[in-house]
């Protein structure tokens, strides 16, 4: 009886609630203290914290010039232009909508490509037969994951134009022990609530190109180089010296955090890992993800139930949860006048399979655990499960 999941009248496993993410946030009272030295010294946007910070993420990707902007959305705008790509970008579907917006805002339009089953990045073989007539591809560290950046980097080579990386999940990702930030033209961090390290709101431009660094610089002050006679039309995607204050703040716990999800993850692993038709996400050997989102694959036909089922009885249990990344990005309406693309069969199967479930830098083992124990409860009792969700619906509840 006590194993009843609540769908069945069992008692919810979380009564209070458990969130998909908390952002962990740095010791209040320092980080008040320099919050306040901010705003006494007056200067509250383009300042020495922006700076500081924006050299400390240098030196710890190992890149040469990092720029901090308002969000990644801007901050892969501001990268677009200044590579001066309007056509046609080809980049995966299965990502979050903002990698295809900033192409949309930069005057280009996004073209998708499939994904690899196990890794769920831009598939560097399905990549290869779409770079016809492309000026640039942007590929997605999804969750955290590190791009086989090497096989993509070939092939924009061979093309003749820039891979840019939409790198929001990835501060703290490692590629075979380099740190991710130092691959492509350029890489983009986010540091927006829900992500690893958080500003409240921010992006971080990382390039090894001067060039680049610069125009971003400008793009991100309105293209104004001073003399307020723009050189072109720039964007005002500055990020203000709060911003920058919490995030440095938030980045001296980067590692510690990183290194924790990684343990949750692999808990998470090992408690489920027997479930049938329930997988994981493949990290490639020797790379490290920050597990921006601790995603599950569910198969309807193995698990008994299907992703979107199971959802809604985990909802039940208090457990909030997410379908990153259903719809995926070719699905949606914004993308409607785009007309239908050549099949993405991984994008739309995964995209049928994922359900990311709670995570975040300070969530406590018994909190994960109680989290994957429903998951196998569910699972057991999946046959009264979709009848009692069928019944709810019915009933329209
Ligand atoms: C969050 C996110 C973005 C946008 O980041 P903002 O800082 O909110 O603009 C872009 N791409 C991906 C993959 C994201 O998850």
């Amino acid at each position: 009886m006590i194993d009843r999941p609540a769908v069945l009248g069992g008692p919810p496993a979380f009564p209070d609630g458990l969130p998909l993410v908390r952002p962990t946030l740095p010791d209040s009272e320092p980080l008040a203290r320099r919050l306040r030295d901010v705003l006494d010294s007056g200067i509250l946007t383009n300042g020495p914290t922006v700076r500081a910070l924006e050299e400390r993420v240098a030196q710890q990707v190992g890149v040469g010039h990092v720029v901090a902007t308002a969000s990644c959305t801007t901050g892969l705008m501001l990268v677009l232009q200044a590579c001066g790509v309007t056509g046609r970008l080809v980049m995966p579907s299965f990502t979050f909508a903002a990698t295809a917006h900033a192409a949309h805002w930069a005057g280009g339009h996004p073209a998708f490509a499939d994904i690899d089953p196990a890794t769920l990045t831009l598939d560097p073989g399905d990549l290869a037969r779409r770079l016809e007539g492309a000026e640039a591809v942007i590929a997605t560290h999804v969750y955290g994951t590190p791009c086989d950046v090497e096989s993509l980097q070939r092939l924009a080579d061979a093309a003749g134009i820039p891979l840019v990386f939409d790198a929001a999940h990835a501060l703290g990702s490692r590629r075979a022990g380099r740190p991710i930030g130092g691959f492509g033209i350029a890489e983009v961090f986010s540091l927006s609530p829900t992500k690893v390290v958080v500003a409240g709101e921010g992006g971080l431009i990382a390039t090894n190109d001067a060039a680049l660094a610069e125009t971003c610089r400008l793009g991100r002050d309105y293209g104004n180089p001073g003399d307020y006679d723009c050189l072109f039309p720039g964007l005002n995607a500055r990020m203000s010296e709060l911003h920058a204050t919490l995030a440095l703040a938030s980045l001296d716990h980067l590692e510690e955090a990183v290194a924790r999800r990684g343990w949750l993850a692999a808990r998470l692993r090992s408690r489920l890992g027997d479930i049938p038709g329930l997988s994981f996400p493949a990290v490639s050997v020797g790379d490290t993800s920050t597990f921006k989102d601790l995603t599950i694959l569910i198969d309807g036909d193995g698990f008994g139930l299907t992703a979107s089922e199971l959802a809604a009885a985990m909802r039940a249990e208090g457990i909030d949860t997410r379908r990153y990344y259903q719809p995926p990005v070719h699905r949606q309406k914004a993308y409607a006048h785009l007309g239908p693309p050549a099949p993405l069969p991984v994008t739309d199967r995964v995209a049928e399979q994922v359900l990311s479930l709670p995570l975040w830098s300070h969530l406590t083992a018994g909190s994960l655990d109680r989290t994957a124990d429903s998951v196998v409860r569910i699972h057991r009792q999946a046959p009264g499960v979709r009848a009692a969700l069928a019944g709810a619906l019915l009933a329209g509840r």
